[in-house]
C-alpha cells in the first residue's frame, strides 16, 4: 500500500528541506532515483516510482553491477515523488542528518506491470534507464530482507561503478561539494567520497573547479 503516513511522522517540516508528504505522479509514472546518503552510516537509498511514491530500499553497500554480487536492500518507508529531486543536507540531530546526493536517476520499467503483486510475492524483475544503472535487475524478499542483484546481460560488469561514477547524476558534485554548498558537515560528507578522487580535486597541480562553474546551490 501506498502512503506517505510514516514519512511524515519521521520528519519536521520547519527543521528539514526535505519535500513535504504529497502524492503525485511523475509525466512517465516510472521514476528511479539512486540517493547516497551520508548518515551516521553511508548508504544508498534506492527508490522506485510506484503508485504516487517511491518505493524505497536503503542499500549500505550500494548496488553493484556484478551479478554475482548481491547487495542487501533494507526496505524503508515510501518516499514522496518529489523526493527525487532531493539533494542537499539535512541538518544534524534530525531525522537522515547528514548529506544526500542524487547518484543516479532515470526511469525503470517492471517486466511484470503488477507491481504491487510482484512486491507481496517477494520478487520485483526490472529494467533500469539511468545516467549509470542500466539494463535488467531483480529485487528478491529473504528473511535478512531484499537482495538488489544485476541480471546477466550487456551492462553487467565486474567495474567498481561506485568508485569510478562518484559524483551527482544532477549536479556532478561530490558530496563534500554538495555539504559545502549547503552549509552542512563538509569533513563528515567528505568521507562518503572516494579518497582518490578527493585527492585530485585538492591537488593544487590540477587546477580546482571554479565556484563560477559549479551549479548554484539548491535555494
Ligand atoms: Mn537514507
Amino acid at each position: 500500500m501506498a502512503s506517505l503516513t510514516e514519512y511524515k511522522k519521521k520528519r519536521k517540516f520547519d527543521k528539514t528541506p526535505e519535500p513535504g508528504p504529497t502524492k503525485k505522479k511523475t509525466k512517465t509514472g516510472r521514476m528511479f532515483v539512486v540517493q547516497k546518503h551520508r548518515a551516521t552510516q553511508l548508504h544508498y537509498d534506492f527508490r522506485l516510482e510506484v503508485d504516487g511514491v517511491l518505493k524505497s530500499w536503503a542499500v549500505p553497500k550500494g548496488p553493484s553491477l556484478d551479478p554475482t554480487v548481491k547487495r542487501l536492500a533494507m526496505q524503508v518507508e515510501d518516499h514522496p515523488v518529489d523526493y527525487g529531486k532531493f539533494e542537499g543536507v539535512i541538518p544534524e540531530g534530525e531525522y537522515g542528518g547528514g548529506t544526500v546526493m542524487v547518484w543516479d536517476y532515470g526511469t525503470w520499467v517492471p517486466d511484470d506491470p503488477d507491481v504491487d503483486a510482484s512486491l507481496q510475492k517477494g520478487e520485483l524483475k526490472f529494467t533500469l534507464h539511468g545516467k549509470k544503472l542500466k539494463g535488467s535487475w531483480v529485487l528478491v524478499r529473504t528473511k535478512l530482507g531484499w537482495l538488489l542483484i544485476k541480471h546477466r546481460d550487456e551492462f553487467a560488469s565486474k567495474d567498481d561503478i561506485l568508485e569510478e561514477e562518484p559524483r551527482s547524476a544532477l549536479t556532478n558534485r561530490l558530496l563534500e561539494e554538495i555539504a559545502r554548498d549547503n552549509g552542512g558537515d563538509v569533513e563528515k560528507a567528505a568521507k562518503g567520497d572516494p579518497p582518490g578522487v578527493l585527492a585530485a580535486v585538492r591537488t593544487p597541480a590540477r587546477k580546482p573547479a571554479s565556484p563560477a562553474r559549479r551549479p548554484a546551490p539548491r535555494k
